[in-house]
């Protein structure tokens, strides 16, 4: 896995051309990100018209090769980095605002990346990009999940929740951030999280739980929710609250309208963090 600093702050003002603070893939060879960043911003980028529309309609189980024309072979997809075109196979609806998107990268026999780091998601046809978290943990597979809340009046989670349908085309660039057990490495942990911050935080309990294999876990999981309606991944927090190990606090601010809350109230401060950790 190879880490990379993102683009997205600097694309703006990256002169056309350069892709900023990215790492170089192997032999000097332009990655698909690479390509296209650099027109992103540009209110009718013709590289983008001209060079990623046909890249997302064409197949993607395989690298392409120089066989396949100028405009794929000029944008291979990396085997190693999680950056072109994933398909959607699968949408869970996770609470009433929140969604889980399972993405398929079919050139890469299994996705590579640090629980806790994000991709960031471009919409073509709304000209846009967001980061997303991943919520899965790196598993050895091509398949891996982004877990969304829907903004009121938010344009990319809106599109997410309401266009989009498994077997769509979605293009990601990444994995990109060092926040990840991976990159600060501990025999303990403390997680905070609140709302939809939980989503790198599953990643990195569900990978360290995998690796350790429940052994010598020793893991406290602080979430904070709106209402009991709104706990992100409840189900799997309640089962984790039974792991040796593992504790897990939720935190609801309010009841819902079908749920009185009876676990601790309010929001997370350092009276909870003091009783709890
Ligand atoms: C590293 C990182 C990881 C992230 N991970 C996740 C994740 O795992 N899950 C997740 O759900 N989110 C995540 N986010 C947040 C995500 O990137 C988006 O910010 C979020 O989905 C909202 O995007 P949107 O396009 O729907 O909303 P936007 O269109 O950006 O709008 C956001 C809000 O601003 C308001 N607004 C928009 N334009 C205006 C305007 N002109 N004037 C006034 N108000 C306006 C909208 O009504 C809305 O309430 C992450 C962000 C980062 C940086």
């Amino acid at each position: 896995m190879r880490y990379r600093h993102s683009t997205f702050a600097q694309a703006a003002s990256a002169p056309v051309g350069k892709a900023t603070f990215r790492v170089p893939t192997r032999g000097g060879r332009p990655t698909l990100a690479a390509a296209i960043e650099p027109a992103f911003d540009t209110a009718v980028p013709p590289v983008f018209e001209t060079a990623v529309e046909p890249a997302l309609a064409a197949p993607v189980d395989r690298v392409p090769t120089a066989s396949d024309g100028p405009v794929l072979a000029e944008l291979q997809l990396d085997p190693e980095l999680l950056t072109g075109p994933v398909e959607v196979t699968g949408i869970t609806q996770v609470t009433h605002d929140v969604k889980t998107f399972e993405l398929r990268a079919g050139w890469m026999p299994a996705v590579d990346f640090a629980p806790g780091q994000y991709v960031t998601m471009r919409i073509t046809e709304l000209g846009l990009e967001r980061c997303y978290s991943i919520s899965s943990a790196p598993f050895g597979t091509n398949i891996f999940t982004i877990t969304v809340k829907r903004v009121p009046g938010g344009a990319v989670s809106t599109h997410l929740h309401d266009n989009v349908q498994v077997g769509d085309r979605l293009h990601v660039d990444g994995p990109y951030g060092l926040f990840s057990t991976s990159f600060h490495q501990a025999e303990r942990h403390l997680f905070l999280s609140a709302g939809s911050g939980i989503t790198p935080i599953m990643s990195m309990v569900r990978s360290l739980l995998a690796r350790q294999g429940g052994l010598g876990t020793d893991i406290v999981f602080v979430h904070s929710a709106s209402t009991p309606l709104d706990i992100i991944f409840r189900a799997e927090l309640e089962q984790l609250a039974e792991v040796a190990g593992v504790s897990v606090t939720i935190l609801c601010s309010r009841d819902s309208e079908v749920e009185t809350w009876a676990g601790r109230r309010g929001r997370i401060d350092a009276a909870t963090l003091a009783e709890v950790v």
